[in-house]
């Protein structure tokens, strides 16, 4: 007799109390990626960092998004790519059903930025909106930027991701609502992390004197921008207000023992950041049995 063997992880989401509130880092998928990607430091620099990883090469992206449960409200931060994805992928949907929830439990859906692994899950297979009973909070600085159009000089890719938040705006028009402050929802801060896209918004959770940041993409390539935070990506819209941002907010987290939680820092996407040198070191959420 010849055994199956598992081809795939059992579930796709993983529960952090904070407080009150319990975090739900749902699994999307994971990018193929090249180091080619990386921007502001040699190709000699990112090969050997990502060497020491011991990860596969060429590197993948992990994409998360979370959930935040309320006793009174389910908030989604980012929903992954979605039908974008390919056949294996899109799983931060299923991982919703998983943990026995429907599209119509979502309550409020916040935007860390307006790029297709992050509202890519906020449209079905048809572009039409998944998520009925959820107004769509975005950030009003990327609404602003996205809906402007691309630059004369825009490559390929940006001219994609521009045409693609725009079809994303458009299809949950009705949905839409423009954030400006930092009160995002009951305690839920934005904060912003700008950069990577000019309005790149981060979310702090506080609940009975916890707090968590969710902070977005400020790393995609987590075993190269924890230890070099110099480094960027080829998509950032800004790399010198990226690479500012990155270093300010993980000098402030290593201080102050924050846990933070990323959209690409590999699942659970959780945990704490200690200087290490000019760099940071991660520190991931250990497993725990207990939310
Ligand atoms: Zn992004
Ligand atoms: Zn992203």
């Amino acid at each position: 007799m010849t055994y199956q063997l598992p081809q795939c992880q059992p579930a796709d989401a993983h529960h952090l109390a904070v407080g009150n509130v319990v975090i739900t880092t749902l699994f999307d998928t994971t990018m193929q990626a090249t180091l080619d990607l990386v921007t502001q430091i040699g190709p000699d620099e990112a090969a050997e960092l990502h060497r020491l990883s011991r990860r596969a090469s060429p590197p993948c992206i992990t994409v998360n998004a979370y959930l935040v449960q309320t006793p009174d409200s389910r908030i989604l931060i980012d929903a992954g790519l979605g039908a974008n994805a390919d056949a294996n992928n899109g799983r931060a949907r299923r991982a919703l059903e998983q943990i026995g929830l429907s599209p119509s439990d979502i309550d409020l859906v916040l935007l860390t930025h307006l790029h297709p692994d992050h509202f890519g899950g906020l449209l079905d297979g048809d572009g039409q909106p998944v998520f009925p009973n959820a107004p769509h909070r975005i950030p009003g600085g990327e609404i602003n930027h996205w809906q402007a159009g691309p630059p004369a000089d825009a490559d390929e890719t940006a001219q994609r991701h521009f045409a693609g938040a725009q079809t994303f705006l458009e299809a949950c028009h009705n949905q839409i609502e423009r954030l400006d402050g930092h009160d995002a929802a009951s305690g839920i801060t934005r904060v912003e992390l700008p950069g990577h896209t000019p309005d790149h918004s981060g979310y702090r959770i506080e609940s009975a004197g916890e707090t968590l940041l969710i902070w977005g993409d400020i790393v995609h390539l987590p075993q190269i921008q924890f230890p070099q935070p110099k480094a960027c990506v080829a998509f950032d819209t800004d790399p010198y207000q990226a690479q500012r941002t990155r270093h300010a907010v993980m000098a402030q987290v290593a201080e102050s023992g924050e846990p933070v939680a990323g959209h690409h820092i590999d699942f659970p996407g959780i945990g704490t950041v200690n200087q290490d040198g000019d760099g940071y070191r991660f520190q991931p959420h250990v497993w725990s049995a207990s939310v």
